[in-house]
């Protein structure tokens, strides 16, 4: 506590902002009070979701790990409670007798509820509650254009997001005091949570590992990020996703070192930050859009769960398609070109509903962010924030162009780990015994036709 601190103790309330650095709420309530509780709650609500899904799971768990021992560095503990995330810090607030909550501000509607249900229990309780910007680098409506209560279009808001001053990024504490925290709870195993189990190729959570990632990433792969961030097949773009989503990473911290470090692939680098920043904003301002389109267009969506199911299973015969599929499956990521075409092939050749396609990702992906995914989806579905909202990307052109030897497919579609070269985009190509031998689908539709299709005015 630094001179002139209130008496009495706060409690952190770590939600997705699982570090000790750059972290404006345990900042704050270190400096403010004279014992400070550190808690996460694994909440029943948000368990029984997508948050709950094993490769989520699994990646949270690592998150607590690593902060527990962040935290026992500096003398506490990490509390953890599992159930109503409202009463269980209640409960923790009355037990020890603390007068304020501190945590991290965030735009999603279930986030937004559960403030709002917070602060009403606060207000009965006259504790303080107080809510930190850091889960994004500008805090949503920060930044707002004249007339508007938030940014359409991404080029305007870059413009002003990238003219705005930053302010310095905020230490860990050195010491946390904190109150006597017998019976901290302990961190489950992620499968005592849920026992499906994650997908095999899964990156370890945690602070320390994203420190050890983005370290990896200024020394070798900034640099040549805007040539190689669209390559299929390259290690070209940060990895970073999952640790800015569990805030592990302070987006703030990532854009500094980043800019810092400097060279050609920085500029295009902290675009893709901004793009972050600028769903967040949408979401802040349209809390319905995950279930509503942000720019309905009188849409009726083809219901076809076979087409559906070939497209989770990575069964489209479209190899390109397959491969981001199954990259998906297998390693709980997907490579942001692969997840466009894979978005393109749903909701514009087969023209299934983007929602559909939104859920199928949640459930999935380790970086799953209710902004970024279903602003993505709507992007490219044509019901979003995309200037051009016809545009329909075409596979084969696009695997030619990004992946154009085909190693991006042979590695995550083993059945034709065999073809070689360019070839394996087209096995519709290949003789028709070498193709029967492949035991590889035949395209679920045509491309062309089927856009084509979906496109056609209906009466
Ligand atoms: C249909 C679809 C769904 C998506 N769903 C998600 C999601 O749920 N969570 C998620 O974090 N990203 C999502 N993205 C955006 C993007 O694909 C991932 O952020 C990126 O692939 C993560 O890999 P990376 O960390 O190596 O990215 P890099 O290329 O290294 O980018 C650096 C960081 O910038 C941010 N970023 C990059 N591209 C975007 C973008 N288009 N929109 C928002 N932020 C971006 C991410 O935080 C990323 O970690 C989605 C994209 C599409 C097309």
């Amino acid at each position: 506590m630094s001179a002139g601190a209130a008496p009495g103790g706060a409690l952190v309330l770590f939600t997705r902002d699982l570090r000790v650095r750059d972290h404006a709420a345990l900042a704050s309530a270190v400096r403010e009070h004279d014992r400070v509780l550190a808690a996460f709650v694994l909440d029943r609500e948000l368990l029984s979701g997508s948050c709950g899904a094993p490769n989520r799971l699994a990646f949270l768990i690592d998150c607590l790990e690593d902060l527990e021992r962040s935290l026992a560095e500096r003398g506490t503990h990490l509390v953890v409670r599992r159930g109503d995330v409202v009463q269980e810090t209640m409960r923790l607030v009355e037990e020890h007798r603390l007068v304020a909550i501190h945590m991290s501000d965030d735009p999603t509607p279930y986030a937004r509820s559960r403030h709002a249900r917070l602060a009403r229990a606060c207000a009965g309780a006259r504790v303080a509650l107080r809510a930190h910007p850091g889960i994004t680098v500008v805090a949503p409506g920060a930044l707002t254009p004249a007339g508007g209560d938030h940014y359409r279009v991404f080029t305007p808001y870059w413009r002003a997001w990238s003219g705005l001053p930053r302010g310095p990024l905020l230490r860990a504490p050195h010491r946390i005091a904190g109150p006597s925290v017998l019976g901290a709870g302990t961190i489950p195993c992620a499968a005592a949570l849920n026992p499906a189990a994650p997908s095999p190729q899964l990156q370890r959570g945690g602070e320390n590992a994203g420190r050890e990632q983005l370290g990896r990433w200024l020394r070798g792969g900034l640099e040549r990020y805007e040539e190689r961030h669209d390559a299929l097949p390259e290690q070209g773009t940060s990895r970073l996703s999952a640790y800015l989503h569990f805030g592990c990473l302070s987006p703030r911290s990532v854009l500094e070192r980043a800019r810092t470090h400097g060279g050609a692939g920085s500029a295009a680098f902290a675009r893709q930050l901004c793009w972050r920043d600028f769903h967040h904003q949408v979401l802040a301002a349209r809390p319905q859009l995950p279930s509503v389109d942000y720019r309905p267009r009188g849409d009726r969506w083809r219901r076809s769960t076979r087409q559906a199911d070939a497209w989770r299973a990575g069964q489209t015969g479209y190899p390109i398609v397959d491969a981001g599929m199954r990259q998906l499956t297998a390693e709980g990521f997907m490579h942001n070109r692969a997840r466009l075409i894979v978005a393109s092939f749903l909701t514009k050749t087969m023209y299934q509903d983007w929602r559909l396609g939104a859920a199928h990702f949640a459930s999935l992906l380790i970086d799953a962010d209710v902004a970024d995914n279903v602003g993505n989806w709507q992007w490219v579905a044509g019901t979003g924030n995309d200037t051009r909202p016809n545009r329909v990307l075409n596979p084969l052109r696009q695997a030619k162009r990004f992946d154009p030897h085909g190693d991006y497919v042979r590695r995550y579609v083993p059945e034709l780990a065999g073809v070689g070269g360019a070839a394996v985009h087209e096995p519709w190509r290949l003789g028709s015994a070498q193709r029967r031998g492949l035991g590889y689908p035949e395209p679920i539709v045509e491309h062309e036709a089927a856009a084509r299709a979906a496109r056609a005015p209906r009466g």
